[in-house]
C-alpha cells in the first residue's frame, strides 16, 4: 500500500488542456477547405476576367473586319448609284435613286464612325493586354503558393494532431478504473468542455460557487463533479 493514491484533479487539468489544443487544432485543419475553396473561386474569377478580356478583343476585332467588308460593298453600291442617277429614265427614277443615295451615304458615314471606334478600343484593350496576361499569370502562381504552403500547414498540423492524442491517451491511462466511465460520458456529452477548473471559489464553466467541502475533496485528489453544470472539476490555480 505505498503506491501513492493518484491526484485525479491534476489529471483532468492536464486532459482539458490537451483536449482544448486537439479541439484548436481540429478547428484549424477544418478551416483549410474552407479558405481554399474562396481562394478557388476567386481563380476562378480572375480566369474569367482574363478569357473575357481576350474574347471581348477579338470580337471587337471581327467585328471591324465585318464593318470594313461592309463599308467597301456599300461604296461600291454608292459609285454604282452616282454612276447611274444621270442615265435615269423619268422623275420617279431619279428620285427614288436620290434617295437611295442619301440613304448609303449616312450608312457609310455610320460604318466609317463604328470602325474608327472600334480601332480607338481594340488600341486601347491591346495596350492592356500584357497588364491583364500579368495579372492572371500572377494570381496563378500566387495561388499555386498558397496550395503548396496549405498543404504544409497541413501536415504539420496533422503531424502536431498525431502526438497530442498520442499524449492524450497516456494522460488519460493515469484516471483510475472507477472514475473512466464516468470521464467518458462527460466527454462524450461536452467533449473539449467537459472539464473545468476552479478559479477562486468559482466553476469556470458555470460561474457557480462551490463548497468549502468541495475544494477540500479537490485538494486531496478525488474526482469530483461540479454540483450545477456536472463538469468534471480541477483547481485553475
Ligand atoms: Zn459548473
Amino acid at each position: 500500500m505505498s503506491e501513492p493514491l493518484p491526484d485525479i484533479p491534476s489529471t483532468l487539468k492536464e486532459l482539458h488542456r490537451l483536449r482544448r489544443h486537439l479541439r484548436n487544432l481540429q478547428e484549424e485543419i477544418d478551416r483549410g477547405p474552407r479558405v481554399l475553396k474562396i481562394r478557388q473561386q476567386n481563380l476562378n474569377t480572375e480566369e474569367q476576367a482574363h478569357r473575357t478580356a481576350h474574347e471581348t478583343l477579338k470580337k471587337l476585332k471581327l467585328q471591324q473586319k465585318a464593318d470594313e467588308g461592309s463599308l467597301k460593298e456599300t461604296e461600291q453600291r454608292l459609285a454604282k448609284l452616282q454612276a447611274d442617277i444621270h442615265s435615269a429614265a423619268s422623275k420617279k427614277e431619279f428620285d427614288a435613286k436620290t434617295h437611295e443615295i442619301a440613304f448609303t451615304t449616312t450608312r457609310k458615314s455610320e460604318l466609317e464612325d463604328s470602325i474608327l471606334m472600334a480601332i480607338t478600343e481594340i488600341e486601347e484593350r491591346t495596350a492592356q493586354l500584357p497588364a491583364v496576361d500579368q495579372k492572371w499569370a500572377d494570381v496563378q502562381a500566387e495561388f499555386a503558393a498558397y496550395q503548396k504552403e496549405a498543404q504544409q500547414r497541413l501536415e504539420r498540423l496533422l503531424t502536431e494532431q498525431k502526438a497530442m492524442q498520442a499524449e492524450l491517451a497516456t494522460v488519460e491511462q493515469k484516471l483510475p478504473p472507477d472514475v473512466k466511465p464516468q470521464y467518458d460520458r462527460l466527454i462524450k456529452s461536452h467533449n473539449a468542455d467537459a472539464l473545468a477548473g476552479v478559479s477562486g471559489r468559482n466553476c469556470e464553466q458555470c460561474r457557480t460557487t462551490i463548497t468549502e467541502q468541495t475544494r477540500t475533496k479537490l485538494l486531496s485528489g478525488l474526482f469530483v463533479c461540479c454540483p450545477n453544470c456536472g463538469r468534471g472539476l480541477y483547481l485553475a490555480e
